[in-house]
């Protein structure tokens, strides 16, 4: 194989474009995946939920360097244990919502693919995982936070958090908490040092070595600063016998003045003790708000939690995550879009007139024509649309039935002509009101003029207005809206369209007649409040498309188009790409790429080599990130 200077140029320029080409392919299958992942890890958490939610855009922010300190659970969302856990997470957080000024309760979804490397960076093994930082938390290379284990239920939660909580403070810090260290002197003498001035209270838990009573009311009750509540234990035998106690637990208050004396709450609980406070406290002026806790929350064991039907709630993420990752992506186009409007012009404008004869005949042989040449179907969608066009070549009536019954058959799935379902992806409107097919065909023709430039320009003889023409007849007689139907033809009058001369000019016509719809449209009931029309490009999207006194760069916006709506840049969310680039013998379409009928043999060997190299280096990459995640390891089962 004899390979010149400018053949190996060529050779390695088309092997970029298909290494981009089949990027492009390869690239839509990964953000597929990506997508379906994120989508489908949406998450056990909503903002409904008293937890608060990190993501990758706002962990590091919260974590480090935050004078609250964080408990977080790292969770995968498809793992069982972590849809069983959630509802008692949820609880957790509900139940102390009044702590989350000093201690929030987060939440990180590492099913994510964005939030992936966190989980990753964090050395998260197993999931749901646990992990305390502290307050003012910083970045270092083993700072991962400290490993938590969960309770069996809420209850237990709580108290593992209390633990954890005493024993920062036993190691000098969690400064930001209220005093959670137990009263240890023999009488109630020191009760008011290092107490505000102003405080006349402090109401006295005692209570057994292993309960948490009075943990909990300190905590519930932090943030009113009239007063303060301490506990001690009933071992403290010397303050015991001081205060005369008999039974355990107790509520006593102390005044500022040394008076004493013993609250009698209903029952032995956080509640009740709070509810006792809160009536000692109304005649003194001091107000102790009343729990506002959902009742609805989850108490029992978490292991026994039923696992959600995730099915409504993932289905309505995807859609969401669906439609954010197609705003994202931008002035793109979706083969399902193309897809979609090219089978509802068929199905719903064409197949719908009775006989189609004359100049309507003509329109559609025209617009039949076109997308045999230039819409981006693969081998069999390709035949379809030639056995159409010779089919309504040959009639002089064709029926529009008969089109409707050809367009049923070749729906059938082991024909494999459409590679998509009958949905909208970019043309998607935020109700279905709005968008859809128009929108679809706007991106159709605007995809034929320019991928007629592309293929034809360089033909003899070629004819720049194949496309315009095309679209007229279509528009002017099929073309359902009446009064669009009718200002297109008016604009193409105006606007001469029958003038235009070259390739570049079809494409810039286009693109200003459409404009000048948008134009017309702005504000319009018809507009998609989530979709206003602006002139397109926007100058987000396109600056250099902006001449200084924002008139337009039409060299620019050539350029602009000519990249948006070329069939390289036509992605396949959703679409099945096998149907699209190869044939059942494996080999590659004719219609899929007009690319691959001019490639050379050797070239094929470029591409082998390059591929090779390409796998060896991913293969390289994966290796040496190591792969840590194990999905749907239990952490905490062992120690519950
Ligand atoms: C030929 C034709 C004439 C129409 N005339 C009327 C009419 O007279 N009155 C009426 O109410 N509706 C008319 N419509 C419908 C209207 O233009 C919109 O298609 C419809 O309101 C849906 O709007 P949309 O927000 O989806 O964006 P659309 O205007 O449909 O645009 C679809 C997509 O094309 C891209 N785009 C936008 N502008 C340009 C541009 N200048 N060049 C290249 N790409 C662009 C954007 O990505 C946009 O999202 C017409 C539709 C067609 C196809």
């Amino acid at each position: 194989m004899s390979i010149n200077t400018h053949n190996l140029f060529f050779m390695v320029l088309v092997s970029l474009t298909l290494v981009n080409f089949s990027n492009n392919a390869a690239l839509s299958i990964f953000e597929q995946k990506k997508y379906k992942r994120s989508a489908d890890g949406g998450g056990l958490y909503s903002s409904k939920d008293d937890v608060e939610i990190l993501t990758v855009e706002n962990f590091k922010n919260e974590i480090y360097g935050n004078e609250r300190a964080w408990l977080v659970e790292f969770y995968n969302s498809w793992c069982g244990f972590c849809q069983r856990f959630a509802p008692s997470w949820k609880a957790l957080a509900t139940d102390v919502k009044d702590w989350q000024d000093v201690i929030a309760i987060g939440v990180i979804d590492c099913s994510n693919d964005d939030n992936y490397p966190i989980c990753r960076d964090f050395e998260v093994m197993a999931y749901p995982t646990l992990r305390y930082f502290h307050e003012n938390y910083k970045e270092g290379p083993k700072n991962f936070g400290m490993k938590v284990y969960a309770g069996s239920d809420v209850n237990e939660h709580r108290q593992k958090l209390i633990q954890v909580i005493v024993n920062e403070q036993i190691e000098g810090r969690g400064k930001m908490y209220p005093n959670l260290l137990p009263y240890t002197y023999d009488n109630k003498s020191k009760l008011f040092e290092s107490v505000p001035e102003k405080v006349e209270y402090v109401f006295l838990i005692i209570q057994e070595p292993s309960q948490f009573l009075g943990h909990e009311v300190i905590m519930d009750l932090h943030k009113i600063k009239d007063f303060v509540v301490r506990y001690a234990y009933n071992n403290n035998t010397e303050l015991v016998k001081s205060l005369n106690i008999n039974k355990f637990p107790a509520l006593y208050v102390i005044g500022r003045d040394n008076t004493f004396q013993a609250l009698n709450s209903i029952t032995d609980n956080r509640e009740s003790y709070k509810a006792t406070i809160r009536t000692f406290l109304i005649p003194k002026h001091i107000n102790v708000p009343l729990d506002d806790k959902n009742n609805k929350m989850y108490t029992g064991k978490w292991a026994d939690a039923p696992v959600p039907d995730m099915t409504a709630f993932m289905q309505e993420r995807e859609r969401e995550a669906l439609k954010e990752k197609v705003k994202k992506m931008g002035d793109v186009i979706f083969q399902m879009d193309l897809e979609t409007a090219l089978r509802y012009s068929l199905k719903h404008e064409i197949a719908s007139v009775k006989e189609i004869t004359g100049e309507k005949l003509e329109a559609l042989k025209a617009y039949l024509n076109i997308l045999v040449k230039y819409f981006p179907f693969g081998k069999y969608g390709q035949s379809f649309l030639v056995e159409l066009r010779d089919y309504v070549s040959s009639e002089a009536v064709v029926k529009g039935t008969e089109i409707g019954k050809m367009l049923q058959d070749a729906e059938k799935e082991d024909r494999q002509v459409f590679s998509s379902p009958q949905q909208w992806l970019a043309c998607k409107g935020s109700s279905p009101t709005y968008r859809g097919y128009p929108c679809g065909l706007w991106k159709m023709f605007h995809y034929l003029t320019i991928n007629a430039a592309d293929s034809s320009a360089r033909l003899k003889g070629s004819n720049p207005k194949i496309v315009l023409e095309a679209m007229h007849g279509y528009i002017k007689n099929f073309f359902g809206c009446a009064d669009c139907s009718q200002h297109f033809q008016e604009m193409a009058k105006l606007r001469e369209m029958d003038k235009v001369a070259s390739w570049d000019d079809s494409i810039l016509w286009l693109w200003k007649a459409h404009n000048e719809v948008n134009k017309r449209l702005a504000g319009d009931a018809t507009e998609d409040p989530e979709y206003p029309k602006v002139q397109f490009p926007s100058k987000e999207k396109c600056r250099q498309c902006y001449n200084p006194d924002n008139s337009w760069n039409n060299q620019e916006v050539l350029r602009y188009l000519k990249q948006v709506y070329s069939s390289i840049n036509v992605r396949y969310i959703g679409s099945d790409t096998r149907i699209l680039h190869l044939g059942l013998d494996g080999s590659f379409s004719a219609g899929s790429s007009t690319m691959f009928k001019t490639i050379d043999t050797s070239m094929c060997f470029i591409l082998y080599v390059a591929s090779f190299l390409l796998i060896i280096t991913l293969i390289r990459m994966f290796l040496k990130r190591g792969y840590r995640k194990k999905m749907y390891v239990h952490d905490l089962l062992g120690k519950v």
